[in-house]
């Protein structure tokens, strides 16, 4: 990416290597290293990008975000502090981070830089005393920590297999799209759903609740109300999606899901059930074949059912911008033109429809 640039190319861990590598290249004066390596004061920081700029450098954190986030702040300071302990002028700090408004074919703007000087400098002060209880942490015991929001937040850590795998049946992070695991009903002193008395959850959590107290599954007599929406004949509908942070196919942005293969079950009056299925095979783009196999798929369905309307509404709107014209002999009957997503309650279920 950067003209010039060299890697510094030895295995993540070998330390040694990588700073001698650096050593030498910093020496030789190229235009830019990656990953390129320091150490001081027991702290280790591996640059993505170095650059010179006149006498100094700049220092270059690329992330695959699609956004400048708080937490690469920090990072980015760590790295200047290290960088300056070691001798370097560090004149600027970026962060790298990918540009949602990019498409393929023309990806000149793929990436976005984002000055963080000003934000690095102002942690300068605070990282000699972070640092000294960072590595007076790695050198003690194990810390006796209760599971919380801090295990998902920001990121998810890595030993969450450890310590949530004793968590009780029913815990509270079970609860339906319960918020950073149920962090706020842990702090609160709840353990499980037994636990929750009624009121402030939604109308699926509040069900959910009733189900694990009562022991039984909750049928709600709007049921039967609620599924006349669903006009028959149906189609039951599921994609699955890739989002690839580099596009490769016309028109798609960094992280645009695009539909790879797609399930589709198609009750019959006899009761029986068709199951038609698509997948990728290949590098190609696989939008016009998986169209042309999706309306074969749904033809004559007059409401097409998803667990997650929006998610397979917004796929359905993909493949018709990127494929107008997806069979030789379009159905409009069958071609989704609009979609309804209808946000479950008490009375609806957990299953929401696009129409077709
Ligand atoms: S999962 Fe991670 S953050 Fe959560 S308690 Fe365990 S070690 Fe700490």
């Amino acid at each position: 990416y950067v003209p010039g640039g060299v890697l510094v190319d030895a295995p993540h861990n070998a330390f040694a290597q990588r700073l001698a590598t650096t050593k030498r290249l910093l020496e030789q004066r190229v235009p830019a290293i990656y990953e390129a390596s320091f150490d001081a004061g027991n702290v280790y920081a591996a640059v993505d990008i170095l650059e010179r700029d006149g006498d100094g450098c700049r220092l270059v954190e690329v992330k695959s975000s699609t956004k400048l986030k708080q937490e690469h702040i920090p990072d980015v300071a760590v790295q200047l502090h290290v960088l300056r302990s070691s001798g370097l002028d560090v004149a600027r700090a970026e962060l790298m981070h990918l540009n949602r408004a990019c498409a393929y074919p023309d990806l000149e703007d793929l990436f976005v830089r984002e000055d963080v000087t000003a934000a690095a400098e102002a942690l300068q002060p605070e990282l000699p005393e972070l640092i000294a209880g960072q590595l007076r942490m790695l050198a003690g015991g194990l810390p006796d920590v209760p599971i919380d929001e801090h295990c998902s937040k920001p990121y998810e850590c890595p030993f969450m297999d450890r310590c949530w795998r004793n968590v009780p049946e029913h815990h509270v992070s079970t609860l339906y799209r319960a918020p950073h695991g149920g962090a706020a009903l842990i702090t609160l002193g709840f353990e499980t759903i037994a636990e929750l008395p009624p009121g402030g959850l939604n109308a699926i959590q509040e069900r959910q609740r009733l189900a694990v107290q009562t022991g039984r599954m909750i049928v709600e007599p709007g049921l039967a109300t609620a599924l006349r929406v669903f006009e028959e004949p149906l189609a039951f509908l599921d994609f699955e999606t890739v989002a690839l942070a580099i596009p490769v196919w016309d028109g798609c942005h960094p992280y645009d899901q695009v539909p790879v293969q797609f399930s589709c079950h198609r009750p019959a009056p006899d009761g029986t059930i068709a199951h038609h299925e698509w997948l990728a095979d290949g590098p190609g783009d696989p939008r016009p074949e998986l169209a042309r196999a999706l309306v074969a798929a749904c033809r004559g369905a007059r409401t097409v059912v998803a667990y997650n309307a929006h998610f397979e509404g917004g796929c359905i709107r993909m493949l018709a911008d990127a494929v107008p014209e997806p069979t030789s002999s379009p159905s409009p009957n069958v071609w989704p033109t609009r979609c309804r997503s209808s946000a479950p309650t008490s009375t609806t279920p957990t299953s929401t429809a696009a129409s077709a």
